[in-house]
């Protein structure tokens, strides 16, 4: 662990970091608040050892203003304190703290306490990181690893926002596979989930900004959001998705508009005004809907 000494005295934080380093963890000093939030802003710190009595802010106000400034980032603080009454041990907890050691300090109950307190950390670190692949799974679709529905709309709320602040178009992109009944019928379900896949993968290569959000909607269908991009820019993707459907050539023999899986596309962009995120996936749909009447294996974009 990185251990942050936080004392004004010179030789306590000495003899403290000696028994970090001894129980092989390393030490990192400070002197008072600013150097102690600084040793923070730095990064990687998992535990603090906090005097109390400092000139300037002492370590109860520091400790309030560093759980307020990680609200999001939890890490032990042990107080180390001359002072041993109940009521200053009670003040500490109630700032932040996590346990409480009198001074002089027993470099044997440091260490214990460094101990117990790593044990925690790890296990808090555990929980924080299967939070962090739950999240993940609930917005992923398992079968294509992209976006799902649930995370799309999440996604495209912000960046409706973001449009709406920062005066910028956003176009959105709605993919139905063509006649893949009869690809699912004639070449197996498995084939056709392998089939969906390709088309993830080509789906994802056709994208060259990071910031672009593509998800499977549904079944056979893929949505495509493109912030900070006109309705042609918009026309420039679905160009391009088409191309490399063509060139990939996953094979379709029972599609009645080409020997190859096609894609009907619909775009549609927030230049026609769609009153909600949702409208705007409604216009794209329908465009999707004139792509599919208009003899598929194309794209079309909305019109008012
Ligand atoms: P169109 O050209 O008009 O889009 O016709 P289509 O046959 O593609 O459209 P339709 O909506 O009639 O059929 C979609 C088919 O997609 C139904 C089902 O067989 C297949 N499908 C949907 N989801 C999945 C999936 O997760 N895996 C597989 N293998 N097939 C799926
Ligand atoms: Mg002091
Ligand atoms: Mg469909
Ligand atoms: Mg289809």
């Amino acid at each position: 662990m990185n251990i942050l000494v936080v004392d004004d005295d010179r030789f306590i934080r000495e003899i403290v970091s000696a028994v970090i380093q001894d129980a092989d963890h390393s030490a990192v000093t400070a002197s008072n608040d600013l150097e102690a939030l600084e040793a923070l802003e730095q990064g990687d710190i998992d535990l603090i050892l906090m005097d109390v009595e400092m000139p300037g802010r002492n370590g109860f106000e520091l400790t309030q203003a560093i759980r307020e400034l990680y609200s999001k980032h939890w890490f032990p603080i042990i107080f180390l304190s001359a002072a041993s009454d109940e009521q200053h041990y009670e003040k500490g907890i109630n700032a932040g703290g996590d346990d409480y050691l009198p001074k002089p300090v027993s470099p044997i109950i440091l260490r214990a306490k460094i101990r117990a307190m790593e044990r925690i950390a790890n296990m808090k670190k555990e929980l924080d990181d299967a939070n962090t692949r739950l999240e993940k799974l609930s917005s992923q679709d398992p079968l294509t690893k992209l976006s799902n529905r649930r995370d799309l709309e999440v996604q495209l709320l912000k960046e409706w926002k973001r449009s709406h602040r920062d005066a910028e178009t956003l176009s959105a992109i709605m993919l139905d596979i063509d006649f893949f009944k009869p690809y699912n019928d004639n070449y197996g379900h498995q084939q056709g989930d392998e089939c969906l896949k390709s088309v993830a993968k080509i789906l994802k290569g056709s994208l060259s900004r990071s910031h672009d959000i593509i998800a499977r909607y549904g079944g056979e269908e893929f949505a495509i959001i493109l912030p900070d991009t006109s309705y042609d820019g918009a026309k420039k993707v679905a160009e391009n998705i088409i191309k490399m459907l063509a060139e990939n050539k996953l094979p379709h023999e029972y599609s009645n508009v080409a020997d190859h899986v096609t894609a009907s596309i619909g775009i549609s962009s927030t230049y026609f005004n769609p009153i909600t995120p949702n409208a705007l996936l409604q216009q794209a749909d329908q465009a999707l809907y004139k792509a599919k009447e208009n003899g598929r294996n194309r794209y079309e974009v909305f019109s008012p």
